[in-house]
């Protein structure tokens, strides 16, 4: 009898499946290849529930004709190879028509689309590999595709995958990694409602790369270029100074697409013998450019793996880019780049006074304003700026406050004022160089400016979740903390790494303090860390993680006896008054309040 069977198409197609879509992220990474390839030049990426449930890639692309539209679920339907020949030199970042049948055989999929010159556009949805309708429908020029239920129909499958939120973050970094392959194409990622990155797509790699790795990643960067026999490199390589822990934040493109290669990795990684220490690794964002016939993409079912049929020239043009990087005359990226970009970006950035801002990545890592009063106030005092008396931080270029027109002093009132709750904040004044002496209205405020400040820092830093935003030293510090001090650290490098500490041990009692968090004072770095210390040997791991904050926010915190500018007086005053803040991070009120009417009754002017 015979034994061998032919698997109907549809078990193939799941069986396919199962190698081109391994995760919510490889959807996502095939839906926005394709928008590329039809030429799109924005691109929306969506996702909720970490991918499983739904994701939907909106493009201006070329769209599809009707049959095509139905057409393209099908397997090893493709536009874009014809003939064995067209393999040997692959131009698009798709070639062998699988993904969507392989995607639509484990989702429910619908597609619209329309290319430019139809007056209508196709409405398709699919389910489990076989079409449920299709129609004519009216839609803008190009393409979305919403894929839902990942996986409904192979429960084993389902069973994989890791939590949402694990999925989530795979699917943005699919993403990136996508988007940073294509500066010229605008693309923009929102998850679960949130936008995680936008790309402006003004074709610069330096605009990319700031918008996706954020600015500390970026300022860290060296520009790098290089040809050899045919193979052109561009992109940046990590200054020495700003090793990483892991290979992360390294990233290849081939001719715009994003692959792995451990043979780019250490052509990169040789570059920097003895300059960076052992276990640590440069970041790279570089771009390989050559002739699409001397790189073989199709060698894994995912293509992120290529073949190239001289590796030696691929390996010794990235290799020479990054060795003249580092030797060269070449300029990290400085504050321009931070303020052209930022210029770019602005219109897509929420405006202050807009309801319930999207918070964004680029806001995230937007420069900090000269006071380290937090991202989100908004200057209003109307007083000329006097120069900050407090040291800004050291490596990070500051962008100062917009100066506010001079302007004298209000003159003091007759009549009393009217009470209203949306009243300016004025500040008459600080006291003891402790407290702000504000009003409002009928009210008068003093306000601790340390506690106020620094409850301000502690619900930032927790506002900012799990991973607290981090700070490179320029220059590294070193530390001798003490055994039982180094004990408590390596107990916890977990939670101080994911709160923004990179530390290193150098020696068997040293430690290299590499990046603190961004909110603190480099000046601060090891008082904190003794601090720290101190609370680690004691509390409990979820204790030790507000208490952690707690002293960050501390020494953030600008200081009674310090002189303070006074439009961060101001700045707080609002907050406080607000009610915004109400006690420091310890539990002390941080103002106390008297009425006109209390005071009045004090100096017997009413009974
Ligand atoms: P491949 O990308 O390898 O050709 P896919 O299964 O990913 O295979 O896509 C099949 C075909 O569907 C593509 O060749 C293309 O013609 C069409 N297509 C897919 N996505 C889009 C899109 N966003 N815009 C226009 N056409 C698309
Ligand atoms: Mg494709």
């Amino acid at each position: 009898m015979a034994v061998i069977n032919i698997l109907s198409p549809h078990v193939a197609d799941m069986i396919a499946a199962g190698e081109v879509v391994e995760r919510p992220g490889s959807v996502v990474k095939e839906l926005i290849e394709n928008a590329l390839d039809a030429g799109a030049n924005n691109i929306t990426l969506e996702i909720k529930g970490g991918g499983s449930t739904y994701i939907r890639v909106t493009d201006d692309g070329c769209g599809m004709a009707p049959d095509d539209a139905g057409n393209c679920f099908l397997r090893h339907a493709t536009s874009k190879l014809h003939d064995e020949r067209g393999l040997e030199a692959i131009e698009t970042m798709g070639f062998r028509g699988e993904a969507l049948a392989a995607i639509s055989a484990v989702s429910r999929v619908e597609l619209l689309t329309r290319r430019a010159e139809d007056a209508e556009g196709t409405y398709v949805s699919v389910a489990g590999g076989e079409i449920q309708d299709m129609r004519p429908a009216g839609c803008p020029k190009g393409t979305v595709f919403t894929v839902r239920d990942l996986f409904y129909n192979t429960p084993a499958r389902l069973k994989f995958m890791k939590s949402d939120r694990a999925e989530g973050v795979w699917c943005v970094q699919q993403a990136l990694r996508v988007a940073l392959g294509r500066p010229d194409v605008s693309v923009r990622c929102i998850r679960d409602g949130k936008e995680e990155f936008f790309t402006p797509g003004d074709g610069r790699t330096d605009s990319a790369v700031y918008a996706l790795l954020g600015r500390d990643a970026a300022l860290a960067m060296l520009p790098a270029s290089g040809e050899n026999e045919g193979v052109a490199v561009r992109g940046f390589v990590g200054s020495p100074a700003a090793g990483r822990g892991s290979r992360a934040m390294q990233f290849f493109f081939v001719n715009g697409r994003a692959i792995r290669s451990q043979s780019l990795q250490a052509a990169v990684e040789q570059a920097y013998k003895n300059t960076l220490m052992v276990g640590r690794f440069p970041a790279c964002v570089l771009y390989v450019t050559l002739s699409p016939g001397a790189v073989d993409v199709n060698v894994h079912p995912t293509k992120s793996e290529v073949k190239f049929s001289s590796e030696k020239r691929v390996f010794d043009a990235v290799h020479y880019a990054a060795v003249s990087a580092l030797q060269g005359e070449a300029k990290p990226l400085t504050m321009d780049l931070a303020r052209t970009t930022e210029k770019k970006l602005a219109p897509q950035r929420p405006a202050p006074d807009q309801d319930a801002p999207v918070q964004t990545r680029m806001e995230l890592h937007s420069p900090r304003p000269a006071y380290n009063a937090g991202a989100d106030i908004v200057y209003r005092a109307p007083r000329p700026a006097p120069a900050p008396t407090r040291r800004p931080a050291y490596q990070v270029p500051v962008r100062t406050a917009p100066a506010a027109p001079p302007q004298a002093a209000p003159a003091p009132e007759k009549a009393p004022a009217p009470v209203r709750e949306d009243e300016p904040v004025r500040v008459a004044g600080e006291v003891l160089r402790t407290y702000i002496v504000a009003e409002q209205g009928d009210r008068v405020w003093l306000i601790d400016k340390h506690a106020a400040h620094e409850r301000m820092v502690f619900d930032r830093l927790k506002a900012q979740g799990r991973e607290i935003m981090s700070q490179t030293l320029l220059t590294p510090q070193t530390w001798r903390p003490g055994p039982e001090a180094m004990d408590a650290l390596r107990e916890s490098g977990q939670l101080l790494s994911e709160l923004g500490f990179e530390l290193e041990s150098y020696g068997s009692e040293d430690l290299i303090v590499r990046a603190v968090p961004d909110s603190l004072d480099p000046g601060q770095t090891i008082p904190a860390l003794e601090e720290i210390c101190e609370k680690l040997k004691k509390g409990s791991r979820d204790l030790a993680r507000d208490s952690v904050l707690q002293t960050v926010a501390c020494k953030a915190a600008i200081k009674a006896g310090w002189d303070t500018d006074p439009r961060e007086l101001l700045a707080l005053a609002e907050k406080v008054v607000s009610g915004q803040i109400k006690y420091c991070p310890h539990g002390r009120p941080v103002a106390v309040t008297l009425t006109k009417k209390e005071l009045d009754r004090q100096f017997g002017r009413i009974g």
